[in-house]
Parts: structure tokens; C-alpha cells; sequence
């Protein structure tokens, strides 16, 4: 489904090069195909060798990047940002990069993900002296490297990171240097590709498809990675266990086309499908998805349940968005601008709907009704995911649980609430199942928005004897 319909939001996508003649235009594309990630601001940050220079701003990619003069913005190592932003959060201060500047040096930060223990470090910070500018968890990290006056390298980066607490990706620019460095748990996505002789860091491999670069690895759980002209070094600041890769990244927030932790993730949705198929058979005429990110599954269910795939949805992709519509009933009218049923197709048919996830069920509701008032007979809705009921603090927006629906409700209230049929939804196991094809090498997910295990603690304690992802 649309992600400002839905109630969870990506916040932010990163991207950086190092050694490329044009990497202001490259991480313009770059941010470009991970739009999704975010919306409400983007900037890059560029270095010739001696000078950090900035473009960035608030509203989508193409909106900041056509008032940038990109002979202005020469370089061949640049880092940019695509961010999300929570309400009374879309300041401009806060668009990333956050540039640093000491008398020595300059610095530039793009960050994915959130710091858990960003208050308490801000507090110490603060009572040791240091102004932050910013409300963005960005900052305190960049404080955190700079304190007492060290130089910016692996030994201040690594003791600074150290220091926090969370999912996080930073890419991290200096004048002639380039980090990239991963939460202890890889939660949040971070890949190196390669362009010719360049390097380049992204949050979703589809950016290295925009800009024609090959994948190389993943930045890995507890890694600081350095590039420069002596070439890629890493260090390990952390060791850990098992990953715990978000599994939101597959079932809902990442294009399909991206591989995350070297899993693709229409694949990996077609799977979702597959074994909602097994687990919960609907007697029904056809299988529809909810476009877009539901549509992967919906394929998959169709192919193991042998119900022909229809489009019995279709988006509108030229309305804008509507979270900036803050009631309600604005939002419920979103949904009939946004999506469509193709009457000639559902009417008078039994139809198996399939959604990645269901988070208020407002949505739901809205589309369900869409359907019957175009004659679909009956509606059965498969969720290809397992129930949200607990909210997300490794930098997702989700509402809070109070809104979600399935914590607070049992599935036959749900299908009253939404008006369908039958619901049913993926088990832990079956989603599991459907990314983590190979344990050994693509190791755990989070699923801690779905169980309540929470792979990460506030205090910084790892869950590494949970057994569930
Ligand atoms: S809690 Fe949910 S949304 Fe948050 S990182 Fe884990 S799986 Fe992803």
C-alpha cells in the first residue's frame, strides 16, 4: 500500500561516493530512486579535496536538485540524505547532510535510522558545554566525535559510536576520507557497490541500479568501513551474534527491486504470498493486491492457491500526497483519490485481497467498502505479514499502539472493524520462512513491531537469546 496512507514511514535513505568526477549528479540519482525512503527533505554534500559544499532542502528530490547548479557542486566524493520527517520535525535545520565545521576540518553526516539513547547524550552534552543546533539524533553523534577537540578518524568515530544505542547507517564525509558504519544488530540497510574505480554507499541497492553501479557486499552488523585514496579499509566496533535486519524493509518499506541483505525483495514478498497461500486457502474467484507494495504477494498467493491474479486495483499515481492532510476524514478521502476498483473486474466476484499489513485499519475499511460498492460479492482479506501491535524505536514511524488496530482488537473484531469476510494474516514462521531463505548466511530479522521482542533494549542490552528472528 501508499506509505503516507498506511501509518508507517522509511525515515531516510543515505547514499555517498567516493572517487567519481560527478558525485553530486551521481547522488542526485542515487536519491532519486529512493525517494520512498522519505519526502520531506534531501540534500548532498560534496568534497574537492578541500571544501565541503552543501545543496539541500525541503520538499522531494527533484524539487531541491532543480535549483542546483551542479558545476557548483564539483567534487568526486559526496554523501546525501533523502529524509522522513515526524510532525513539528520539518525544520530545515534538521535536513541532512548536517555539515561540522572546526578550524581544522569539516565534517558531513547522513544518518538512517534512530539513536535510542539520544535524549541522555544530548543531556550529557550539553552539561559539558556543547550547543546543539539541532532537534536531529544526527548531531549528537557528530558532537560525540568531535569532543574534546579530536581529530575526525576511525578512533573518534568508533569511541563516539560506542557511545550510542539503536538501528543506525551513517555515511560520514570528510574533507578526504569516507565512512560508512552499521548499528551492532544491522537492523537498518547499508550496501557498498562499485562504479569503475568508485566506491558507493547506499541504503537500498536499487540506487546502485539507478546510476549503472554493481553490488559488492553489505556493510556488515558493527562495522566501520573507511574509503579513501589508500583505498577500503574496515574495523569492527561491535560483534554480534545474528543480524536483525528489519523485516518491515522486505514486507513493506523497500522497492522491490532492491536485494536487502542480498534477499530481493519481490521475491521475498512473492514468498509472503506463497505461504499465506498455504496457511490461510480462501474459497474464492481471483486474488487482487493492494498496489504497490502488496502486489509481490498477491502474485505469489495467486501462483500456490491456483486462483487467477487480477488487477482489481489500480493507483492513481498522480495525486499528491496525503499526510500533509491532517484529519481523519481527509485521509479517508485520500484513499478514494489514490485507489480505484476496476468494476468490470470485481463485480460479482469472491475476491481474496491481498495487503502487506494492517496498522490503524481506517485503509482497510476504506477499501474494502470501494470493492463491494463496485459488486465484489464477498471480500476476503489476507495480510501478508504477521499483526502489528507493538511500535517500532529503530527509526520507523509507526502510529502509536493505542491506534494499532490488532493490539487492541481480536481478528474477528478486525474483520467486523474493516468490514471483510474472513482476515487472516502470516504467521511469525511463514514470514521468517519467506526472507530468511538461508540462516546460515543471511542470518535473523527484526520482527519486534510483531512479537514485542525487541532485539535492541534502551539500556543497550542485546536480545541475543531470542530465538524468534
Ligand atoms: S520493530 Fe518492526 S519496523 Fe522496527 S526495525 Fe523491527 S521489524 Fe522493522
Amino acid at each position: 500500500m501508499l506509505a503516507e496512507m498506511k501509518g508507517i514511514n522509511e525515515e531516510c535513505g543515505v547514499f555517498g561516493v567516493w572517487g567519481h568526477e560527478k558525485g553530486a549528479e551521481l547522488t542526485y540519482y542515487g536519491l532519486h530512486a529512493m525517494q520512498h525512503r522519505g519526502q520531506e527533505g534531501a540534500g548532498v554534500v560534496v568534497s574537492d579535496g578541500d571544501n565541503l559544499k552543501t545543496h539541500k532542502g525541503l520538499g522531494l528530490v527533484n524539487d531541491v536538485f532543480k535549483r542546483a547548479d551542479f558545476s557548483k557542486l564539483s567534487g568526486a566524493t559526496a554523501v546525501g540524505h533523502v529524509r522522513y520527517s515526524t510532525q513539528g520535525d520539518r525544520a530545515f535545520e534538521n535536513v541532512q547532510p548536517l555539515v561540522f565545521r572546526s578550524q581544522t576540518e569539516g565534517m558531513a553526516l547522513a544518518h538512517n535510522g534512530n539513536i535510542m539513547n539520544a535524549e541522555k547524550m544530548r543531556g550529557e552534552l550539553e552539561g559539558q558545554g556543547s550547543i546543539l543546533q539541532t532537534s536531529s539524533d544526527t548531531e549528537v553523534l557528530a558532537h560525540l566525535i568531535k569532543r574534546r577537540g579530536m581529530e575526525i578518524s576511525e578512533t573518534s568515530i568508533t569511541e563516539a559510536i560506542n557511545k550510542i544505542i539503536g538501528a543506525y547507517a551513517f555515511v560520514i564525509l570528510t574533507e578526504d576520507k569516507m565512512y560508512a558504519a552499521l548499528d551492532p544488530s544491522g537492523i537498518r540497510p547499508l550496501s557498498i557497490g562499485r562504479l569503475g574505480d568508485a566506491y558507493v554507499v547506499a541504503s537500498e541497492t536499487c540506487a546502485f541500479d539507478q546510476i549503472g553501479a554493481t553490488f559488492e557486499r553489505e556493510v556488515l552488523p558493527g562495522e566501520l568501513v573507511t574509503i579513501s585514496d589508500e583505498g577500503v579499509s574496515s574495523t569492527r566496533f561491535a560483534m554480534r551474534g545474528r543480524r536483525k535486519m528489519c523485516a518491515m524493509e522486505y514486507v513493506y518499506l523497500s522497492r522491490p527491486d532492491s536485494d536487502v541483505n542480498e534477499v530481493n525483495v519481490h521475491a521475498s514478498r512473492k514468498r509472503m504470498g506463497k505461504e499465506l497461500a498455504k496457511e490461510s486457502p480462501a474459497d474464492a474467484d481471483m486474488v487482487i493486491g493492494v498496489p504497490d507494495s502488496s502486489i509481490s504477494s498477491a502474485i505469489g498467493y495467486a501462483e500456490a492457491s491456483g486462483l487467477p491474479y487480477e488487477m482489481g486495483i489500480i493507483k492513481n499515481r498522480y495525486v499528491g500526497r496525503t499526510f500533509i492532510q491532517p484529519s481523519q476524514e481527509l485521509r479517508e478521502q485520500g484513499v478514494k483519490l489514490k485507489l480505484a476498483p476496476v468494476r468490470g473486474i470485481v463485480a460479482g466476484k469472491r475476491i481474496v485481497m491481498i495487503d502487506d499489513s494492517i496498522v490503524r485499519g481506517t485503509t482497510s475499511r476504506r477499501i474494502v467498502q470501494m470493492l463491494k460498492q463496485a459488486g465484489a460479492v464477498e471480500v476476503h482479506v489476507r495480510i501478508a505479514s504477521p499483526s502489528i501491535q507493538h511500535p517500532c524505536y529503530y527509526g520507523i514511524d509507526m502510529s502509536t499502539r493505542d491506534e494499532l488496530i490488532a493490539a487492541n482488537n481480536s481478528i474477528e473484531e478486525i474483520g467486523e472493524v474493516i468490514g471483510a469476510d474472513s482476515v487472516a494474516y502470516l504467521s511469525e514462521a511463514g514470514l521468517e520462512e519467506a526472507i530468511v531463505r538461508d540462516k546460515t548466511i543471511h542470518q535473523g530479522i527484526c520482527m519486534a513491531c510483531m512479537t514485542g521482542h525487541y532485539p535492541v533494549k534502551e539500556n543497550g542490552e542485546q536480545e541475543a537469546a531470542y530465538k524468534g528472528c
